[in-house]
């Protein structure tokens, strides 16, 4: 009799064990979902990430708790904001004793790996393999750290982190445990270096522009205004991989005139000026934007047929997302680190075969500090207390808890940094956006249904003062029960102490 119940349950433990689903997180850098076709943009095709949506579900509002690179990473392993976690800026070095979802897998019997980009600063840990870029990592020929070991490799960044990927999952896994791993690009982080495949891709067509490329900021506060992120004037020639035409100085003007005709075409973008110019930067920078997004949805391609052709499909969750909205040109900018829509968006689409009803969406308020709850969720481990996210698995059954958040705190802390965009907090309720910008006290309303594209705050609009005084409100309750201090570091750098010089020694 007792090795009859010994022997259920050990059934009971292996059938539980082989139920629980493989995870692969696909995650890329800066990719916007107005970049993909499965979200509707009007610039490119995805047709790999598409397969994912189309089979799962897409995410309408999945929002970046802090919209920068390293701390959205950061936010994910821990599921805890950035305040929390101790990773407020780029500038900042994870601590990796701290609890991470990864670890919490390898406890519940899953094997852990990481590929590609890591950003964090510090060694990965809670991974059986890891193999990963050092801090930003080139587009070519990337440098990486195998298991904290330094290993080199020689091609196009995108497709070594997949064949790593690849290897791994196809020779150094262990096949008889559940697994999760992280395949992260580097793509499609600035400065846009394309593979060798999509070099001439798109030279011969005008990308569309958005609607809001030559907008002057006039209906948003002094933060706006004071940004450094601008494709007029802070896309260097190393990002456009060309020196851009217009404002050229007479003695400049006169190289070109002595080194063109002047009627043929290099001479006429030589002289471009104003909006002319800004439309050829545009071209330049989303080609070459797009040309990277295409090398990662062929190489995400890769990664599907393989799970199809192992058969490992079926009981595996596949997972896309990008650390944090993007401005394809929106507003005239790039980059991202704002509250406003467009930064606070990250895509989030979502496969889970028998378990996610194919083709369908959700508009439900999730974000990236639920992802560490969710993973462990779906291994079916147990969720620590101190998290501050939700598992988002009962909305990917397509049940959404009555109790789900009707509202988002955010809060970005990298100034002074790069691109000045002001320190904020504030809040994303369903129709409107209250952002409070703290070093300045200035504050930005929205109404979201009337102005989508956040371009005119409505603060100082006497009709919205109930809802304004309710959000502020709603701010401060949140900081409380999400534990907030007062961002208490000084708004301006130290200046840099001057090191004496030592003379050099004169060579013998
Ligand atoms: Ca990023």
């Amino acid at each position: 009799m007792k090795n009859r119940f010994t022997c259920l349950l050990a059934l009971c433990a292996s059938v539980s064990f082989a139920a629980r689903p493989n995870i692969v997180f696909i995650f890329t850098d800066d990719h916007s979902s107005q970049a993909i076709s499965a979200y509707g943009s009007k610039i490119n095709q995805t047709p790999n990430m598409d397969r994912i949506a189309r089979e799962g579900m897409l995410f309408r509002n999945c929002f970046v708790s802090n919209a920068i690179c390293g701390p959205s990473r950061a936010v994910i392993q821990t599921g805890k904001y950035s305040h929390l976690n101790g990773f407020l800026t780029n500038g900042n070095t994870f601590d990796g004793s701290q609890q991470t979802f990864p670890k919490l897998l390898q406890k519940a019997g899953y094997q852990t790996a990481v590929v590609g980009k890591w950003h964090l600063k510090s060694t990965p840990t809670g991974f059986d393999y890891s193999e990963v870029l050092l801090g930003q990592g080139p587009y070519y020929n990337p440098p990486m750290k195998k298991n904290g070991v330094g290993t080199k490799h020689v091609g196009y960044t995108t497709d070594i982190i997949t064949d790593l990927a690849l290897n791994w999952l196809e020779k150094e896994r262990d096949p008889d445990k559940p697994f999760m791993l992280m395949y992260q690009h580097k793509a499609p982080h600035r400065n846009w270096q394309p593979g060798p495949k999509h070099l001439n891709k798109y030279d011969d067509v005008t990308i569309p522009e958005p609607a809001t490329l030559f907008y002057d900021y006039s209906g948003l506060g002094s933060a706006a205004k004071q940004q450094t992120m601008t494709i007029e004037h802070h896309l260097s020639a190393n990002d456009l991989k060309l020196r851009p035409p217009g404002n050229l100085t007479p003695e400049q003007l006169a190289t070109w005139n002595k080194a063109y005709e002047p009627k043929n075409k290099a001479f006429k973008e030589a002289n471009l000026q104003g909006k002319d110019l800004i439309k050829w930067k545009y071209q330049r920078y989303i080609k070459d934007y797009i040309r990277c997004v295409d090398s990662v949805d062929e190489n995400i391609g890769r990664i599907l047929q393989y799970l199809d052709k192992q058969g490992l499909a079926e009981n595996t969750v596949v997972i896309y997302s990008s650390d944090q909205g993007w401005f394809l040109g929106e507003n005239g900018w790039f980059d991202k680190r704002w509250i406003y829509d467009v930064s606070l968006k990250m895509p989030l689409l979502v496969r889970w075969p028998g378990v996610v009803k194919p083709g369908t969406e959700s508009s439900d308020f999730v974000s990236n500090v639920d992802f560490a709850q969710t993973f462990l969720d779906m291994a079916g481990a147990e969720q620590p207390a101190d998290m501050q996210g939700r598992s988002i698995v009962p909305l990917l059954k397509g049940r959404t808890p009555k109790d789900w958040r009707q509202s988002f705190y955010y809060q970005y802390y990298e100034y002074p940094g790069a691109h000045s965009v002001r320190r904020h907090y504030g809040v994303r309720a369903k129709d409107h956006t209250l952002v409070y910008y703290y070093g300045i006290d200035e504050w930005e309303f929205f109404d979201n249904r009337k102005d989508p594209q956040q371009l005119t705050s409505v603060f100082d609009n006497p009709e919205y003062a109930p809802i304004i005084r309710k959000l502020q409100e709603e701010i401060e309750a949140l900081r409380v029960e999400l534990k907030v201090p007062e961002d208490a570091r000084p708004l301006k750098r130290k200046p840099r102490q001057k090191k004496p010089r030592t003379p050099k020694k004169k060579a013998a």
